[in-house]
């Protein structure tokens, strides 16, 4: 893994109105932090220009302490891996829905990704099920299984840098907690940027950034917030 590092970063989507007002922070290679607010804070912001879907106006954003201005969009590509809250999948097997996440990737590879994901078992299964000559649909993949794709697919591109945002949103709340352990599991040794929305589900994050109308008005681990209030 790669460190991650925002540099009092500015940004607006129309330069009158800033929407990150100097966002500094640091993801150590390996470590896990976590970025959590009220809607409009800015979260998603941080995503879209670490993929430079648009570039900051202010500061900088660094990878193993380079711009990220100064790589091609692939290599910065290849460099992040997101699971989001709703990923795209093929109506083909789990399989070629995880291999896709890495093209060449052996076999092998591609069971290991699955099995760390905890969904080695559906590997020829179809997400949205099959259709069988009568017309009838065969298993389909439940919303979590489909997200255990989505992690597997991520975990095989071997990023530098994992990008949960807001993964597990539009799970209910059983299935969101099975999810969370497995992405706690995946991040484990990896740098990872989580996006949440609740505290409580970044519990063991190495540091906790609170945002708030584009800036960071807290950080801290768990606990610590918890105590401040
Ligand atoms: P969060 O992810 O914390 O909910 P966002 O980063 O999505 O916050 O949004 C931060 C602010 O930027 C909000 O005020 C939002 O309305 C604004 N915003 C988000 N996307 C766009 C966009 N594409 N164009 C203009 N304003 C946007």
């Amino acid at each position: 893994g790669g460190e991650l590092r925002f540099d009092g970063v500015e940004f607006g989507y129309d330069p009158r109105r800033p929407i990150l007002k100097g966002v500094s922070f640091t993801v150590p290679a390996g470590r896990t932090v976590a970025i959590v607010g009220p809607s409009g804070a800015g979260k998603s912001t941080i995503g879209r220009l670490l993929f430079r879907f648009y570039d900051v106006s202010g500061g900088g954003i660094l990878i193993d302490g380079q711009d990220i201005r100064e790589v091609t969009q692939q290599s910065l590509r290849g460099a992040i891996g997101i699971v989001p809250q709703d990923t795209v999948l093929f109506n083909d097997t789990v399989y070629y829905n995880i291999a896709y996440g890495r093209p060449g990737a052996s076999p092998a590879e591609v069971e290991q990704a699955a099995r760390l994901a905890h969904i080695h078992n559906f590997i020829m299964a179809l997400p949205d099920g099959y259709e069988t000559t009568v017309g009838e649909r065969g298993l389909k993949l439940s919303g979590g299984e489909k997200q255990r794709v989505a992690i597997a697919r991520t975990i095989l591109k071997n990023p530098a840098i994992l990008l949960f945002d807001e993964a597990t949103s539009a799970l209910d709340t059983h299935t969101e907690r099975e999810i969370q352990a497995n992405l706690r599991e995946v991040s484990r040794g990896r740098t990872t940027l989580v996006i949440a929305h609740r505290l409580s589900t970044v519990i063991d994050a190495d540091e906790i950034l609170v945002m708030e109308a584009g800036r960071v008005i807290e950080r801290g681990r768990h606990m610590e917030l918890l105590s401040r209030g």
